[in-house]
């Protein structure tokens, strides 16, 4: 049997493991862009000086000899063909497999807003070689603008504060990290990053950019006139499923490729795991997915039922958060919220079943809320506060392997 993996991020590592678990001796290849594997929730580290390229390796020590992967490095998946179960490479080398998985990940959207995408000072953060460009260019760049404050934003702002750098952040909500956070729980990271020496524009668009003759942009105008002089534009505006080699294939795709609880495409024996689903976006999805599809790849039966996609662990100048499922507030929520000096916490209640929690300073016994919201449970039988549930007042009943866990006190 031969396993063809198009990607080497999470997905395809884990992929790769549970698929040489399984099978012992089929052939496992493993084709990247990537020339080193990476972990891209580590590149701030990278471009703030703190890690080199070896030390972004999330993989064990020999990965590729100990699991018996042969990897072939720099190389792009040009077009892939599902009737000759082949895919071919951009050095015109044909690669024919019996079972495909499609985990190449996604890439950064820069947004056609004036000449943004023609610019040579211009960049998304996304892999190694994104960063690299961006260290290099931070060595002599005075102004930097960073256009989006999601995590990949803050990231590459954290990374140049921490090299001394003074920036701006555009921002087109009313606080930072919008997907993830409240207003009091974001200013608590803003004031850290202004304290570091960066500058919040917020709810302003970036809307004009021209570049000059050097082929750079000098500055962006914002929706209210403001100009923002910049010799280096981080550009953190979201990603788009890397789909190019896609094209023509048949292999059905919407925002990401299809996939079904399984994991398995449109196509016969290919499988897709990982941001090119769009299914989520997060590392620790991505790695459940690539595990999930591996298994399915060598003929065990799993699925993937992860579908509460919002799950984010942020650390920043040394505050952590935890969110998991919704922030924003809706109507008929019942909001609670427990605060003091080290900690801000808040769970979002709808009908008795908890919809979202976002654990600010202290994050400690998380795992039971990500259990209540995942399965729905009804808390309300729980006669005390609900920031003190706990396990204590849950007991499980194992089902055939299927662990169902029972309110004690309803
Ligand atoms: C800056 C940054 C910070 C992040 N921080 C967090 C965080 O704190 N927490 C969190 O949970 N998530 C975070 N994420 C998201 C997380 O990194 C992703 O969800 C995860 O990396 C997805 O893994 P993947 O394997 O699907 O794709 P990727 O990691 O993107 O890997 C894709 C692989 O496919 C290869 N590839 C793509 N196209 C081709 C082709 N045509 N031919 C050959 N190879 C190809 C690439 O070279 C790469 O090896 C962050 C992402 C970024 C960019």
């Amino acid at each position: 049997m031969k396993y063809v993996i198009i990607g080497a991020g999470v997905a395809g590592i884990e992929a790769a493991k549970t698929i040489r678990q399984q099978d012992a001796s089929g052939d496992i290849v493993m084709i990247s862009q990537d020339t080193f594997v990476h972990s891209r929730c580590m590149l701030h580290k990278y471009i703030s000086g703190e890690r080199d390229e070896k030390g972004l390796d999330f993989t064990e020590r020999d990965f590729f000899d100990k699991y018996r992967v042969h990897w072939k490095k720099g190389v792009r998946v040009t077009n892939v063909f599902p009737d000759k179960k082949e895919i071919l490479l951009d050095n015109g080398q044909t690669i024919a497999y019996d079972k495909l998985l499609l985990a190449g990940g996604a890439d950064s959207f820069i947004p056609p807003v004036g000449q943004l995408r023609q610019a040579s000072n211009v960049y998304g953060l996304r892999n190694l070689p994104d960063a690299q460009a961006i260290v290099k260019e931070a060595q002599w760049a005075e102004n930097v603008l960073v256009i989006g404050s999601g995590l990949v934003g803050l990231d590459a702002a954290y990374g140049l504060l921490e090299r001394g750098k003074k920036l701006t952040v555009v921002e087109m909500a009313d606080r930072i990290l919008p997907m993830q956070l409240d207003a009091r729980a974001a200013m608590a990271y803003q004031e850290r990053f202004e304290k570091a020496g960066a500058r919040f524009v917020l709810q302003r668009k970036a809307s004009q950019a021209v570049c000059q003759p050097d082929g750079r942009i000098h500055q962006v105008i914002l929706d209210d006139g403001e100009a923002i002089p910049c010799d280096l534009i981080i550009v953190a505006a979201g990603v788009r499923s890397s789909l190019a080699c896609l094209e023509g294939s048949g292999i059905a795709c919407e925002r990401g490729v299809t996939v079904d609880a399984s994991l398995k495409t449109s196509a016969a024996d290919v499988y897709a795991a990982g941001d090119i689903t769009a299914l989520s976006g997060i590392w620790p999805n991505a790695a459940d997915q690539g595990r999930i599809a591996g298994k399915n790849m060598c003929g065990i039966a799993a699925a993937y039922t992860d579908t509460y996609a919002m799950k984010n662990t942020i650390n920043f100048f040394g505050l952590v958060t935890l969110c998991v499922g919704r922030v924003k507030e809706e109507e008929g929520d019942l909001v609670c919220i427990r605060e003091d000096q080290n900690q801000y916490k808040k769970i979002l209640l709808k009908d008795g079943r908890v919809e979202g929690i976002l654990f600010q300073g202290n994050i400690a016994n998380a795992g039971i809320w990500q259990y209540l919201i995942k399965n729905k449970i009804d808390v309300r039988g729980i006669k005390k506060d609900v920031f003190d549930i706990n396990y204590g007042d849950f007991y499980h009943v194992g089902d055939r392997g299927k662990y169902e866990w029972v309110i004690e006190s309803l």
